[in-house]
């Protein structure tokens, strides 16, 4: 079995002040560093330029809480203006970075190749990628949700080098992301299955691959999407923005 996770991925919102206050608040909730784990790992993901105060304020108190990105470039260095390395996050102690996520997908047209190089590029410098997936609407509609998936993933395990093993998938149905509109558990629980699937047939070690469900998950649903057999966690956009509801996902996850 996978370990538990939760990622608050805070998108393109925070302030220094803001920042503050909401990791003063998420660490209070959490075990300290070296203290005995929980059954959860959690962690933030900042926009990139927070990163570095992010870290600061972890490290002073001495928090569990893991940092995230929220992409990186696919490529190692150079010519690439406005992109950051992942070897560049890596310093900053971060472990995990987002790739592929459906507004990255959408707003700066990234392919499915192209996320799976990010993937790579994260695993060669230290840090587990979460390549998010998910069907639109429209593609659901039509009865397409498991085939645009599979294909989504598809991409990413074709990748040779990459090791199923320091890998985590986000599942998040584009229709339920910022909409209030949620999978419901069984239509969460029929993609996660499939994806699980798809994962062993590659690699035993695949088992231990956590599976994230994204998509307006709340204080108030987070336990029965969690109570699904292959739901691991947890990508948390709106309510990861505050500390309360962000730690009560945490607990529904314990
Ligand atoms: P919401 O939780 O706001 O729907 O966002 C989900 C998401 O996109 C996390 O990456």
């Amino acid at each position: 079995m996978p370990r538990k996770l939760v990622v608050g991925n805070w998108k393109m919102n925070g302030s220094l002040a803001v920042n503050a206050d909401l990791v003063s608040a998420v660490a209070a909730g959490l075990p300290c560093a070296g203290e005995l784990p929980g059954q959860v790992d959690v962690a933030i993901a900042p926009p990139i330029v927070y990163v570095a105060q992010l870290r600061q304020l972890i490290d002073k108190k001495n928090s569990s809480l893991a940092l995230a990105v929220q992409d990186v470039s696919a490529a190692a260095s150079g010519a690439f203006t406005g992109d950051v390395a992942a070897s560049m996050v890596a310093e900053f102690g971060v472990r995990y970075a987002i790739v592929g996520h459906s507004e990255r997908r959408k707003y700066q047209g990234e392919s499915d190749s192209l996320v799976a190089q990010k993937a790579v590029a994260a695993q060669q410098a230290g840090l587990t990628p979460i390549v998010c997936v998910g069907e639109t609407l429209e593609e659901r509609d039509a009865g397409r949700a498991l085939a645009v998936v599979a294909a989504q993933v598809h991409a990413v395990l074709m990748q040779s080098e990459l090791d199923v093993s320091r890998l985590v998938i986000a599942y998040e149905p584009v229709w339920a992301i910022g909409t209030g509109r949620t999978a419901s558990p069984e239509q969460a629980q029929e993609i996660h299955a499939a994806i699980r699937h798809q994962l062993k047939q590659l690699s035993e070690a695949a088992a231990n691959t956590a599976i994230l469900y994204g998509g307006s998950m709340n204080a108030a649903n987070a336990k029965q999407l969690l109570a699904q057999a292959d739901i691991d966690g947890g990508l948390i956009g709106g309510a990861a923005l505050k500390a309360q509801d962000f730690l009560a996902i945490v607990q529904a996850a314990q």
